[in-house]
């Protein structure tokens, strides 16, 4: 073990743990963190509110509503309720009056759209430009996502494309006049782009086959090649978002081709990610790193870290085709993957912008110490955190004189809500860090990993 290094990621992880947290100025984020933490320890409860959450959106008015969040209540079995919720699993008691079936659907609506809206910036960038820009000025920059899952024919894969469109063509038109932020607008390479947008291949193409991914790549490039001439154009960034893992290689053939033709060589800025739990990770950073269309173009591409937000999925898809799962078994695994990669995506700073996105303090603070024991200054190294999950830690990061990114989703709700469930699942999986920092001590969460 480095001694150096660890008491300097301890010193570092402190003083953001101690940095004020933002949520008593942000009172419908504390509301929602106080939804959200009466579902600790109670796993069934957490997954009918889930399970819920996903279907109210699609509700006709509130007694429909009160009717659904019954019928998942009563599922629940062997633990106990809230108090709010206990007369809906009341079997025995006569069926229960329409008002009151009615007033859980009123208060159920409000409160999954303040959850969303702690997730959710918007509908479109006109309504979240008001939340954009507040971000902005308190010194973060964002990564608009579009929500939407996985398209299945051409005419939404078209609709995609014309979203991604004019979503670039607003987010250029809105963050022309902002304030300048020193931080923000460049680094040692050159100028960032304000207008920043993450996009998923899979709502592109309507192709995507795991066994065939030169078909789905070259689909996917028939409308990745003019939405990167108008990123080029509008001087916008463009990121290509890391799904599934059927779908990383049609992904990252598409890109490497596309990006190495001559009109793109000088630009737009573009990113990719990669995924830590995977056991292939550090393979996957070497092949980005040493291809020339990624990991060596003359506005140097953004290669984003993350742990990776499928690993369920994976799983139970391994195990129904009866193959080895390509995810980490332990979460110790995938935590000291992500801390050996992100050492060797800073070491390659010099023709790479690496971004270390996620809500853990000991990942965050060991890359910030690493960086800082190889010379780096702040603004070589961004920090990605998502809307939601990762408030406070953007306030304490900002405030500390990083850089920081956050992840910003707009989009419709009944679209967002598959993102939205598996934000909440996240936050409180067992093993996550947010929900593991209500429980544990610092000195706990911040043990090597192995
Ligand atoms: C800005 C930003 C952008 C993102 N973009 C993407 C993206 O493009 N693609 C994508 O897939 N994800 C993306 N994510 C989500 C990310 O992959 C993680 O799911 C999320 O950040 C939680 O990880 P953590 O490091 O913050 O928290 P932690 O609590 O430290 O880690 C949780 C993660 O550990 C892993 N894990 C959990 N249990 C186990 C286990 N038993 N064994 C092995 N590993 C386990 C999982 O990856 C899980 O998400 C993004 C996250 C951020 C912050």
């Amino acid at each position: 073990m480095d001694a150096a290094l660890e008491s300097r990621t301890r010193e570092l992880a402190e003083a953001l743990w101690r940095v004020e947290p933002a949520s008593w100025r942000r009172p419908p984020l504390a509301l929602s963190r106080r939804l959200l933490g009466g579902l600790d320890g109670r796993p069934a409860l957490r997954s009918a509110v889930f399970r819920f959450v996903d279907v109210a959106p699609a509700c006709r008015g509130p007694r429909d509503r009160g009717a659904h969040l019954r019928a998942f209540v009563r599922e629940v079995e062997g633990e106990r309720l809230p108090l709010s919720l206990r007369p809906l699993r009341a079997r025995s008691a006569p069926r229960l009056p329409r008002l009151p079936l009615a007033a859980y659907g009123l208060v159920s609506g409000p409160a999954t759209a303040l959850l969303a809206r702690q997730f959710i910036a918007g509908r479109n960038v006109t309504d979240a430009t008001g939340n954009l820009r507040r971000m902005w000025r308190r010194g973060q920059a964002f990564a608009v996502d579009l929500l939407g899952e996985a398209t299945v024919t051409e005419a939404e894969a078209e609709a995609y494309f014309e979203r991604c469109t004019e979503t670039l063509r607003r987010l250029a038109e809105v963050t022309r006049d902002w304030p300048d932020q020193p931080l923000l607008d460049a680094d040692t390479h050159g100028p960032l782009q304000r207008a920043n947008l993450s996009i998923k291949l899979t709502a592109l193409t309507p192709l995507l086959r795991p066994l065939a991914p030169e078909r789905g790549a070259a689909d996917a490039a028939r409308r990745l090649r003019p939405l990167l001439r108008l990123a080029r154009d509008l001087g916008a960034h463009l990121h290509l978002d890391m799904e599934d893992y059927d779908s990383r290689e049609t992904l990252l053939l598409a890109f490497e081709e596309v990006l190495a033709d001559e009109e793109f060589r000088a630009g737009p800025s573009v990113g990719v990610v990669v995924q830590a739990y995977l056991r292939d990770a550090a393979e996957t950073l070497e092949r980005i790193l040493a291809s020339p269309a990624l990991g060596d173009r003359e506005v140097p591409a953004t290669i984003r870290l993350v742990k990776g937000a499928y690993w369920d999925h994976e799983r139970v898809i391994a195990a129904q085709r009866g193959w080895a799962a390509p995810v980490w078994g332990h979460k110790r695994d995938s935590d000291a993957c992500f801390e050996r990669l992100s050492h060797v995506l800073i070491d390659a700073r010099d023709r790479v912008r690496p971004a270390i996105a996620t809500h853990n303090l000991r990942s965050l603070a060991q890359a910030i110490a690493y960086l800082e024991r190889g010379g780096g200054r702040p603004e070589e190294l961004e920090l990605q955190v998502l809307r939601g999950l990762g408030d406070e830690i953007a306030d304490g990061l900002s405030r500390l004189g990083h850089r920081v990114r956050v992840y910003t989703p707009i989009g419709d709700l009944v679209a967002g809500m598959a993102y939205l469930v598996r934000r909440l699942l996240e936050n409180s999986s067992n093993q996550g860090f947010l929900l593991q920092q209500r429980h544990h001590s610092l000195d706990d969460l911040l043990e090597p990993p192995g």
